[in-house]
């Protein structure tokens, strides 16, 4: 017998380990993992009723298609259901993106530091990180991210607002960024925390997507409806990406 173990791809080698918030003792205090951004406050009682409801079929398989939630979700952002794609969670969707755009040789660009998981989902697929420093204040470099562009980049995240350090690009800067991103290079607005914005010059990503075919926007139900556990994200994106 050899002493060999069954060989992995090499790109699997040394990628970060994504740290969840630490689980609370049991028993213990109420605990809120801030560092995993769940929302304290219970599920809505209609949720739960829901859930409850839907625990009786769980010996079926799902309704592949999500139907119900897609045309819900095609109706209230007025886009037809053929932009619409689903997935565990919108860190699911994200990793299908990144699949289906980039492998060994293609370069992914986002800033840093931005989400754990970009880097994770990167380097799964084979393709390079660019990691684009954030500016002193904190704040997407978007100049420097335009500039990172090669003729390998196939995808760029932009964290809006940025986990973890909660700032946010705004509508001008935004625009002129995508207007230097060439039209085959997907532009991914990770818009997990949108529904916590009241500042009206932070442009909504769907409106970008409306006039522009390489802006994809992600979104996710885990944070402002505190459904993290139903694993439950989307992204709307044109055809051939959506
Ligand atoms: C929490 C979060 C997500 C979404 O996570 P899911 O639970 O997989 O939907 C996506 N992007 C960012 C920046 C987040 O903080």
């Amino acid at each position: 017998m050899s002493e060999t173990s069954p060989k992995l791809r090499a790109e699997l080698e040394g990628i970060p380990t994504y740290k969840p918030g630490k689980p609370a003792a049991a028993g213990g205090p109420v605990a809120y993992k801030l560092s995993s951004n769940e929302n304290p406050y219970p599920p809505l009682p209609g949720v739960m009723e829901t859930v409850a409801a839907a625990a009786s079929s769980f010996n079926r398989y799902p309704d592949m298609a999500c139907t119900g939630l897609m045309n819900e979700l095609s109706e209230r952002f007025a886009v037809p259901l053929s932009d619409l794609a689903t997935g565990t969670g919108s860190v699911g969707v994200a990793q299908q993106l990144v699949q289906a755009t980039s492998g060994p040789g293609d370069e992914v660009i986002y800033a840093w530091r931005s989400f754990e998981a970009y880097p994770i989902i990167t380097r799964i697929s084979g393709a390079k990180a660019v990691q684009v420093p954030l500016t002193p204040g904190d704040v997407h470099d978007l100049d420097a991210m335009a500039d990172a562009i090669t003729d390998r980049t196939r995808l760029i995240f932009v964290c809006n607002p940025n986990n973890p350090t909660g700032t946010v690009v705004r509508r001008a800067e935004l625009e002129r960024f995508l207007d230097r991103v060439p039209s085959d290079v997907l532009v991914v607005l990770d818009e997990a925390y949108r529904e916590f914005i009241r500042d009206v010059e932070v442009p909504d990503g769907v409106e970008l997507y409306r006039e522009r075919p390489n802006v994809c926007v992600l979104r996710t139900f885990s944070k402002a409806y505190g459904l993290a556990g139903l694993r439950v994200g989307f992204a709307i994106a044109h055809e051939p990406v959506g």
